[in-house]
Formats: structure tokens, sequence, C-alpha cells
């Protein structure tokens, strides 16, 4: 076990140089110098020097160290520091909407680049450790999936299970529904383009946490910017609040049109959600009804 515990310090101290943080250091005084407690020791010392050298990295790395040291560990913490600290405290992590993450690019991608741009994005993302949730269990990096030169995106939030041995976007039981949904639209899934806000499972798909999403939203946005749909779907909650920025209930972002890179968006229920509560792709259909009256599509003649 000890071993084990070793190792996950030892990849988020990784984590930490891949992020730019270099210098770890001991403090003079041992914080824990009475407790026998060999990994708590590290572990406090670890997050110290990390507050100290980069502030800006103290959420991700709070959660991320709650999350890997075992619950022996952790209550050994809790039990000779009595309260955290302020400066442990996680910022309220800022929402920024993607339009104000970077201007535009002055110049487009031609439509014979884009594939050729989007695979230039794919290596730069490479075998990422950029963020927790390469620690986390996840198999494969789900970049995205459909034609680099679609006039319709979906975005949803994140991998799940089959996504995460497949590599690829929505192929469990909500991509099949995404697929229906698809396909009610005229479309077929190879003219779409399908991404999410991060590419890496999330451990029991729970939903992204901030420092993953933001760290994962800079590679999405520039993937938005070389297709340049005209509409993008945001699919589910998660995907609307990171695209647009702002946190609000889906029946509130509905119904109406949002921008974002250049293009108009829509947010709409989550396919999960609909193979939860199947009442809803009423409501669902008419989102995408608004997508295709944009783009001009038709609903094919029922066979
Ligand atoms: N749910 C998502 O949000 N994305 C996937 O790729 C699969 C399921």
């Amino acid at each position: 076990m000890a071993g084990e515990r070793e190792q996950q310090l030892r990849a988020y101290v990784d984590y930490l140089r891949d992020m730019g943080v270099h210098d770890l250091y001991r403090r003079g005084e041992p914080v824990l110098a009475e407790v026998d407690s060999e990994p708590a020791t590290a572990v406090v010392e670890f997050a110290t020097s990390v507050v100290e050298t980069r502030p800006g990295v103290v959420a991700g790395v709070v959660d991320a160290l709650a999350a890997v040291v075992e619950t022996s560990v952790v209550e050994t913490i809790d039990d000779v520091v009595p309260s955290r600290p302020a400066f442990l405290e996680p910022p309220i992590a800022k929402l920024v909407s993607f339009d104000d993450l970077a201007p535009l690019p002055e110049s487009r991608v031609a439509p014979e680049h884009k594939a050729a741009a989007l695979v230039a994005i794919q290596e730069e993302i490479g075998d990422c450790t950029r963020c927790p949730l390469a620690y986390a269990g996840r198999r494969k990096i789900v970049f995205a999936d459909g034609d680099p030169n679609a006039r319709l995106m979906f975005v949803g939030e994140g991998p799940g299970a089959d996504e995460d041995i497949q590599g690829l976007p929505f192929v469990g039981k909500a991509g099949q529904l995404l697929n229906n949904m698809i396909a009610a639209m005229g479309l077929k899934r190879e003219e779409v383009y399908i991404a999410n806000i991060v590419k890496c499972r999330p451990p029991n798909n729970r939903v992204p946490e901030p420092v993953e999403a933001n760290t994962c939203d800079p590679f999405l946005m520039r993937q938005i910017d070389v297709v340049q749909p005209q509409v993008v779907v945001a699919l589910g909650s998660t995907a609307a609040m990171y695209l647009l920025g702002v946190k609000q209930s889906l029946s509130g972002l509905r119904g109406r049109w949002h921008r974002c890179r250049g293009a108009k968006l829509v947010v709409t229920y989550h396919p999960a959600f609909l193979l939860r509560d199947p009442r809803m792709k009423g409501e669902a259909w008419k989102d995408l009804q608004m997508v295709m009256k944009e783009l001009g599509l038709k609903a094919p003649a029922k066979a």
C-alpha cells in the first residue's frame, strides 16, 4: 500500500512538473515534526510547497490530493492539522465563456486544411498529463469524431466507459441515442463533428471538475475554431456552462440562440438524461428543430 501511495504522489509531482511547478522544497519548520506518519507528512509538505510556489494550481492540487491519498492518511492529516488554513481553501473557479477565452483567430483555416489542423491539435495534446484526469484511470484520450468541415457540432460533457475504451465520443448507449437524434435531423453521424468538454473519462462518470474542464477547454476552443461550425449544440448543462461561461438551469438556457466562437449555439438535454427520462425527448426535439431550421435541414420521410 505504501508503495502504491508513493506511486500516486509521484504521479502528482509529475503532473505539477508538467504544469511548470519545479520547485518543491521542505519548509524550514517541519509541519508535522512529531507525527509518526511519513505519508501524511509528505502530503502536507507537498501541498504547502505547492501553495507557496503556485497558488493558481492550489484548487486542483487540493482536490487531487484528496482523491488519491487513502482515507487513513487523510484522517491522519485531519487529526494533526486542526483546521484547514484559509489559503488551502479552493478558490471559487471563475467561469469564462469560450468567447472570452481568446479572440477569434485572425485567419480562418481553409476547408482543405481543417483535417490536418485537427490532427496537429491532437498531436499537441499527445499523451496528455495536464490535469488530474490523466491519473484517474483514463485509458484513451477521446479527441473527437466526425467531419472536420461539419456545419453542425455537438459538445457533450466527457467520455464514459465505452468512449474511454474505444477512444471515440458518444459510442455507448447515450451515443446510440445521439446517433438517432442526428438521423432524425436528416444527417449522418459522419456529417457532424462530435466532441466533449473534457477528453478523458472522469472516474465513475462524475461531472468534470473546473480544473479539468479549464485545462481541456483551450483545445476544444481550437477545435471549434478549426471546424467553424455554423451551429453548436451543447448537450446538457455541463457543456452549456463551460461553453457559455454561465451557471444557469437548462430550462433558462434552452429555447433561444447563444453565440460561441462565431457559431450559433443552442442548448439541449444530454442524451444520457433523455435515456433516464424519455418524456423529455419531445422538448429536445424542439431544440433540434431550431437547429434544422437554421441549417435548412428536413426530417427524412418516414419509411
Ligand atoms: N457522455 C458524454 O458527455 N460524452 C460522451 O462522449 C459519452 C457520454
